[in-house]
């Protein structure tokens, strides 16, 4: 039997509130009325997203109306490391929403072969045809950086969820906004901040993604994310290593305190977090994980004063 609206939203909140009390998270405490706080989400968190859409949290939000305009169109296959979905020039035909730990990376590739990060997304997010109505060239390149599933799915039959649906497309622009944001300070960063406060931030974002310490990147991968020659990139790690800021292992780099490495980083990763929690209602768990998203009411943004500044370690 199918839950109305009232029974589904209930259902949705008492799922979340038990998987954000499941990792500790402070909104999976009641406030003194008894009422849930205003940002607990109110979907997301595989909140009984059918196989086809589940491990993405942008797809996981949508309600199942929305949802049932997309899952027959949904298509899973997993990717590798390395992989690229798309470059420059390319007719993207289809969005590709990354699943679980899947991490992929947009790059501009550069005449002397040199490419540069613009923006890194993982589960919380979706490349290719995002704003778009249809099948459009791709400006970039998508290099897959941390192998695992992804959902794609028509653009074309995105369009048409959008355009029947305000809560889909309320949820896209949404998520078009913070990918802008996410690239403006790109820009910013790439041209105004130090190479080791950039590199800090990138593991950062990736870490948000993944969820764990140990990050599986190669200095050869990093260095084309930062845009800088391998030899010299060593150099940096090294001196990163030897502050304590890192450590660097057999194709992977841990940064064993969090706290430390954002005190270390740049601003820029901080400003796109936030951007994340005001937009989208990003949720984040202790350790810096992305762990849902939660719009709320199409059109409408909350009010900074019911902003709550928890979850940020
Ligand atoms: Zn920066």
């Amino acid at each position: 039997m199918r839950m109305d609206g009232v029974n589904q939203r209930g259902a949705n909140r008492r799922r979340i509130l038990r998987k954000l009390s499941d990792i500790g998270h402070p909104r999976a405490k009641k406030s003194t009325t008894g009422q849930i706080d205003r940002r607990t989400p109110t979907s997301s968190v595989n909140s009984h997203a059918p196989p086809a859409l589940d491990g993405n949290l942008l797809l996981e939000a949508l309600d199942p109306g929305d949802r049932a305009l997309l899952e027959p169109y949904a298509e899973r296959r997993d990717v590798r490391r390395g992989d690229v979905l798309f470059r420059a020039g390319d007719d993207v035909s289809q969005v590709t929403f990354p699943a679980h730990r899947c991490v992929v990376t947009l790059i501009v590739p550069l005449l002397d072969g040199k490419s540069v990060e613009t923006a890194t997304i993982g589960r919380e997010g979706a490349m290719g045809g995002v704003v778009s109505h249809g099948y459009l060239p791709a400006f970039g390149q998508a290099v897959v950086q941390v192998g695992g599933p992804v959902i794609r799915i028509d653009a074309a039959r995105l369009s048409e969820a959008k355009q029947a649906s305000k809560s889909v497309r309320d949820l896209f622009v949404r998520y078009a906004d913070c990918l802008l944001a996410q690239v403006l300070q790109s820009v910013a960063c790439n041209a105004a901040h130090t190479i080791e406060r950039r590199c800090l931030r990138w593991l950062l974002t990736l870490q948000d993604r993944i969820g764990t310490p140990e990050l599986p990147v190669t200095h050869e991968l990093l260095a084309d994310m930062l845009g800088v020659r391998r030899a010299y990139l060593t150099e940096v790690l090294g001196r990163m290593q030897r502050d304590g800021l890192i450590s660097i292992g057999h194709g992977r780099i841990t940064l064993p305190d969090r706290a430390r490495a954002e005190a270390g980083s740049c601003e820029c990763h901080a400003a796109v977090r936030r951007h994340f929690e005001d937009v989208m209602g990003a949720v984040y768990a202790p350790n810096g994980r992305i762990v849902a998203v939660d719009v709320g009411e199409p059109g409408k943004l909350r009010p900074p004063s019911a902003l709550v500044k928890d979850g940020t370690p």
